[in-house]
């Protein structure tokens, strides 16, 4: 079985990605465009509301408001005695159930007509009463006035002709006036109380009717109170309901948005951060650790061809930068050391003597140079061979290190066959001690020969120490250092000198 290749693999170009990421939001953002008829239809329905359904529960509560009136004009037409007010309280009645002819629909109006057949019966039953009462008051008023009646009958002439409308027991009136009559001899008085009693009847007749049709009445407009106040009821919870539908799908729509939105931006933002940002972030620490040692793992491959390319480039170059950097520093190493001995060179000694000295200087230190010079070292040369003289030069070398372990000293190979040291920091007596251990270490060394021979050989030394570098310049220290090396060679070689001393007398 054969796997593809990796580069088979679909692999997303950035440039083509942030091209469809930005056709993706400018999508989005036409999807919530053309959705905003949405949004535009309920201002509509908002619109509507204060139009059309305000105004109808506002004159649908004035209705309910008007049919309580309507109450009020019942009551007054069934208990007033004034016929005037009552008079004025059937014209508003009226007035007031003409207007609902106007209202929408065609049940409340047949309710109004009925309430005002039920309003004009009752006032006209109750004209009729009047009418009739005013009769019974004029028949009475004449019974008064017969001087054959006796007592009984005018006191009841009496009472009748101060008779009002409402509450008043018709049927008992009638009994009395039955009674009276009966006790009266025939003639006009009798008559009279006849003509009352007829009236009485009438008027009792005319009450019941009065009772049933009030009755009605009152029934009438309390239907059209429970009509009115269901429909409003009815109309004001439409207007909730429709209010709360749209109200919702607002909700719905903005929240559905808004989560789309939110898990879109969080989406593009992991991508964003996880296949853009991090391998570039990456790749800058790559190379801000260029000068450090630390290295940064470069991902070997990302979602972009693109990426790949700047983080392969970024990983040829910094590994270029290290090789070059290890290579600068061997050079710069190369560059201070000695070949043969692997000490510091003569170049790398005096810019090291320089700074020491500059370093003295400034902080007041001590500073000591030695300078060491193998004696009769030609004749070696001479007499075993050069290879031999470069392995005397070698194991010297080897005595100067371990010498020079401070930091700060230095052992270097001056030239030929001489060397130095820099002893910074070191007083008089310590350096005078210190290469008179040198000299006698090198006194100690043995270096086999070609031939199995052991050979000895020794070194003269010239010391110079000052804790007032001031006084001197590099060169200075040099020469004074090699004025006693001469004079140590002069006084039988093996032996260390220290400039400005004076020469002990033999
Ligand atoms: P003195 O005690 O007075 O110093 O005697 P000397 O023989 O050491 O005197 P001189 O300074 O004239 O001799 C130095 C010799 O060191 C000359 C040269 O052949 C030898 N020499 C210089 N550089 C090298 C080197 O790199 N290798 C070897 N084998 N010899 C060297
Ligand atoms: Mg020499
Ligand atoms: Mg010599």
């Amino acid at each position: 079985m054969t796997h593809p290749p990796p580069h088979a693999h679909f692999r997303p170009r950035l440039a083509t990605t942030v091209r469809l990421g930005l056709s993706g939001l400018l999508l989005f953002s036409l999807a919530v465009w053309l959705s905003l008829p949405l949004l535009g239809g309920i201002v509509d329905k908002a619109n509507q509301v204060r139009d059309e359904y305000l105004p109808d529960l506002t004159r649908w509560r004035y209705n309910t408001q008007r049919t309580e009136q309507l109450y009020g004009f019942i009551q007054t037409l069934y208990w007033s005695n004034d016929a005037q007010v009552a008079r004025s309280s059937r014209l508003q009645a009226q007035v007031l159930l003409d207007s609902f002819a106007f209202e929408p629909g065609n049940a409340l109006a047949a309710q109004a007509t009925r309430i005002l057949l039920d309003i004009q019966t009752l006032a006209r039953l109750r004209d009729s009463q009047r009418a009739t009462l005013h009769e019974v008051q004029t028949l009475a008023g004449a019974l008064l006035r017969d001087d054959a009646i006796s007592d009984d009958s005018a006191r009841f002439a009496a009472s009748c002709t101060r008779l009002g409308l409402i509450g008043t027991d018709w049927q008992a009136l009638r009994q009395e006036a039955d009674q009276l009559q009966t006790r009266l001899p025939a003639g006009p008085a009798k008559n009279a109380l006849a003509e009352l009693q007829s009236r009485f009847t009438q008027l009792q007749a005319l009450e019941t009717q009065v009772g049933q049709t009030y009755q009605q009445a009152l029934g009438q407009q309390k239907q059209l109170a429970a009509t009115l106040n269901t429909d409003t009821a009815l109309k004001t919870q439409q207007i909730a309901m429709a209010v709360e539908k749209e109200a919702n799908q607002v909700r719905h729509y903005g929240l559905l948005t808004m989560l789309l939105f939110g898990a879109i931006t969080l989406a593009m933002l992991y991508a964003f951060q996880r296949f853009l940002l991090r391998p570039i972030l990456h790749c800058t620490q790559a190379l801000e650790q260029l000068n450090t040692r630390q290295t940064v793992h470069l991902p070997g491959r990302t979602l972009f061809h693109e990426l790949d390319t700047i983080c392969q480039s970024v990983s040829q170059y910094s590994d270029m930068t290290r090789q070059q950097q290890h290579v600068n520093q061997e050079l710069m190493q190369l560059s201070q050391q000695d070949g043969l001995t692997g000490l510091s060179n003569r170049r790398h000694f005096d810019n090291v003597l320089a700074v020491e000295h500059a370093r003295a200087c400034r902080h007041a230190q001590d500073l000591a140079l030695i300078l060491i010079d193998i004696d009769h070292f030609k004749a070696l040369n001479d007499r075993y061979g050069h290879l031999f003289g470069d392995d005397c030069l070698r194991q010297l070398a080897g005595v100067l290190r371990r010498f020079s372990r401070r930091p700060g000293d230095l052992a270097a190979r001056y030239g030929g066959e001489e060397f130095a040291l820099i002893l910074p920091g070191m007083n008089l007596e310590q350096s005078r001690q210190l290469a008179e251990r040198v000299r006698q270490a090198i006194a100690e060394l043995t270096t086999p020969t070609d031939s199995g021979e052991v050979v000895h050989f020794t070194a003269s030394a010239g010391l110079i120490h000052t804790s007032n570098a001031p006084r001197h310049t590099p060169e200075s220290l040099i020469h004074q250092a090699d004025l006693a090396l001469y004079r140590a060679k002069q006084l039988g070689r093996n032996r260390v000198e220290v400039a400005g001393e004076a020469v002990p007398q033999s």
